[in-house]
């Protein structure tokens, strides 16, 4: 074993996932070879278009594209140019190989097609393995970073417990809807929503027989709620509904309609699945035709009416007056 061969071989181990195009059999399989002792999964292309396919097919996973400049029926820095154009595969590290060392114009236009990096041919195996780690584990770092985000944004937005958004999210996304509602003159509700003795149903059945019935309601919610709407846990046992393009009349309906489906399908709950209906009061309040699009203190207005529906007995939608 050569001593680059020896160096190589004590590398740790550097998963990943890595696309090697280029024409030939020989090189592919050179660069596969070194690939495999670092314990990478690798993909083969012999072509631009194959290339493109496969990027396409593995974007959420690969971690290093690496792109022959010379092939034969194949523009590589069109390849190069439409991979960078594909939001899908954007960011997917490219490391093009070149014929010998590269010219200051081509390393310029490197750059400017957005290589990550580049390999003369033939390689230095050494060079080879040690700039495929380190791109590797560089594409590693921002996938879980993105991941983590995304995550983070997603958790921002929602309810641990029932998956709906959060009052934090509510808030935001009414201001929106009041602005709109302003500017183009069209209507949007807003319906406050909190279950009826619902103390009583913790206290009887214990707290995670609650949280069973808060999840209950929201799998309703989401199930009967267009796409378009957004569904939030305000607090505890209340919830928010935000209609857009809606009417206090139309909400009415819906929030009804919710009502009927909850109030008519008990639930088991407790150590002997006793069967116990739930119900909740709701307040609706909008910006529409009646109030000539008055969008201010919409909640405080759907709340008064919540109060109402709850003071008339409960298991009722009460509009707000005119
Ligand atoms: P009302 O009909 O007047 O609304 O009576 P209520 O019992 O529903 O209202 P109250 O405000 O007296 O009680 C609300 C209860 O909701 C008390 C609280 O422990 C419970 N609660 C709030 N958040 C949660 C939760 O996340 N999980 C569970 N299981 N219970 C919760
Ligand atoms: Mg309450
Ligand atoms: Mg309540």
């Amino acid at each position: 074993m050569s001593v680059r061969d020896s160096l190589i071989s004590v590398l740790p181990i550097a998963p990943g996932e890595i696309l090697v195009v280029d024409d030939e059999e020989s090189a592919r399989r050179a660069v596969i070879q070194h690939m495999m002792t670092l314990g990478m999964r690798v993909t083969q292309a012999d072509s631009g278009v194959r290339a493109l396919e496969m990027a396409h097919e593995k974007a959420t996973t690969l971690d290093c594209i690496m792109l022959d400049l010379a092939m034969p029926g194949t523009d590589s820095w069109d390849v190069l140019a439409r991979l960078r154009a594909n939001p899908e595969t954007a960011s997917i590290p490219v490391m093009l190989l070149t014929f010998g060392n590269p010219t200051e114009t081509e390393m310029l236009k490197m750059v400017e097609h957005g290589a990550t990096d580049h390999l003369a041919k033939p390689f230095s195996s050494l060079l080879l393995c040690a700039k495929v780690r380190a791109v590797c584990e560089r594409s590693r770092t921002q996938r879980e970073l993105k991941n983590k985000l995304q995550f983070a944004l997603e958790h921002a937005a929602h309810d641990a417990l029932t998956g709906l958004f959060n009052r934090r999210y509510f808030e935001r996304r009414l201001k929106e809807e009041v602005a709109h509602a302003k500017r183009h003159k069209g209507p949007f509700s807003v319906v406050m929503l909190d279950l009826d003795y619902f103390k009583l149903v913790n206290d009887t059945y214990g707290h995670e027989d609650g949280d069973c019935v808060l999840r209950h309601l929201a799998e309703l919610i989401q199930a009967q709620l267009r796409e378009d709407d957004v569904p939030c846990r305000y607090g505890g046992e209340e919830f928010v509904l935000l209609l857009r393009g809606t009417t206090g009349m139309a909400a009415r309906i819906v929030a009804n309609r919710l009502r009927v489906t909850l109030a008519t399908k008990p639930l088991r709950l407790g150590p002997k699945s006793e069967l116990r209906h739930i119900t909740f009061s709701a307040g609706v309040a909008a910006a529409d035709e009646r109030n000539a699009y008055a969008a201010d203190n919409v909640v405080s207005r759907a709340d008064a009416a919540l109060y109402r529906a709850k003071r008339a007995g409960r298991n009722r939608v009460e509009l707000e007056s005119e």
